[in-house]
């Protein structure tokens, strides 16, 4: 059995995913050829904003906005410490602070009310400024983003999305991709929409921010190339890769379906055994993992050799919080500054999550788990 399963969604598209990738070979734009604009096209449409500037990869996704709106040295960017190193190392890499705010114990993302509070003490400190918000859509469960852009709007700060789970999710009838000031996205293969390859999107409805976006994405051009008007980076996404995207987008919509109703089975099954995970009404997953909770520790151990045993992979996200990386050291967080998010890191594990799972296999998944 396989974590995830991409042959089986190749063999539904196959005949046309290689005409698509026949047509980049026989035009031969390699870079920003006409599959980029077309993704970017759909892509913004699906979302619900005005723009799409598709990039490099997930994680330049989360730095060119930073990178655009001019976050450096002195700024505060707030952010989980439960989730992948990507969503902090870009506030990092620009000489920002990374200030970490527990989550929420029932959807795993930022804690508004902690949000709130953790913004009023960097403020009363007076020795950083508060800039920027990064909530996480984890697992595919969109953040809170009503309390969230209340509080951001209050103290005027900027709400950047990290949907590289998320993309496909919703709240109500508006989708990841749409909250925040800008949203980010990534096409790497194991994502919700992946491409072959690294590939990420940035969406927003401001023009400005468009504007300078497309020039950071190549070395901060101005009327051209070879004018040059502020830093920027290598930040294009292949054509090739892009051409991927738009052949996987067709299955797309039918894909959230099908994941949904994985996951249903999954809980129905196992809500006895471990904690299944929650859906806060209005709110839809994209379930880009599978995540339950074990008792403890020795349990997710347990529970995981016993899958192995069964020939279950299984994968833990994530074993380990942020503000307990050694990259992050120098920011002085210390074991207890978030309870919450280092519980769930002894206690969560997922399981093999794709459209197209078996109900069989989920049955005998649910088996393994629930007879120990
Ligand atoms: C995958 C991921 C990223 C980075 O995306 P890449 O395309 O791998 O650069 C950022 N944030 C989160 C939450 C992710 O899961």
């Amino acid at each position: 059995m396989q974590f995830i399963d991409l042959a089986k969604q190749q063999s539904l598209i196959k005949a046309s995913l290689d005409e698509r990738i026949q047509a980049v070979l026989s035009h031969g734009k390699y870079i920003m050829g006409p599959e980029i604009g077309e993704m970017e096209a759909q892509l913004a449409n699906y979302a619900g904003t005005k723009h799409c500037v598709s990039c490099a990869s997930g994680t330049d996704a989360l730095l060119m906005p930073l990178m655009a709106w001019n976050i450096g040295p002195g700024d505060a960017v707030f952010t989980t410490p439960f989730t992948f190193i990507a969503t902090a190392e870009v506030i990092q890499l620009l000489g920002a602070t990374p200030v970490f705010v527990d989550i929420d114990p029932k959807t795993y993302n930022i804690s508004p009310s902690l949000l709130d509070k953790a913004i009023d003490s960097v403020l009363k400190e007076g020795k950083l400024i508060p800039k920027v918000i990064i909530p996480v859509d984890l697992f595919g469960l969109p953040a809170d983003y009503p309390a969230i852009e209340a509080i951001a709007k209050k103290h005027g700060l900027k709400v950047l999305e990290d949907g590289a789970q998320g993309f496909g999710g919703m709240i109500g009838d508006k989708r990841a991709g749409s909250f925040g000031d800008a949203a980010s996205t990534s096409f790497f293969p194991a994502k919700p929409l992946g491409c072959y390859g690294d590939g990420g999107a940035i969406f927003t409805d401001d023009d400005e921010l468009y504007e300078i976006l497309t020039s950071i994405r190549v070395h901060g051009k101005g009327s051209d190339k070879y004018d040059n008007v502020r830093i920027g980076i290598n930040g294009r996404m292949d054509t090739l890769q892009a051409a991927i995207v738009l052949e996987k987008f067709t299955l797309f919509p039918g894909e959230i379906t099908l994941r949904n109703k994985v996951a249903d089975q999954y809980s129905a099954l196992l809500t006895d055994r471990v904690v299944t995970p929650f859906v806060p009404e209005n709110y839809t997953s994209v379930w880009a993992q599978y995540s339950i909770l074990a008792k403890d520790e020795s349990d997710r151990q347990h529970l995981m050799t016993q899958l192995k045993n069964a020939g279950v992979p299984t994968a833990v996200y994530y074993p380990k919080s942020l503000h307990q990386q050694t990259a992050f050291n120098h920011l002085g967080y210390k074991e207890g500054d978030f309870p919450v998010s280092e519980e769930m890191s002894q206690r969560i594990f997922s399981l093999p999550m794709h459209p197209y799972m078996e109900s069989a296999d989920i049955q005998m998944i649910a088996e393994v788990l629930t007879s120990k």
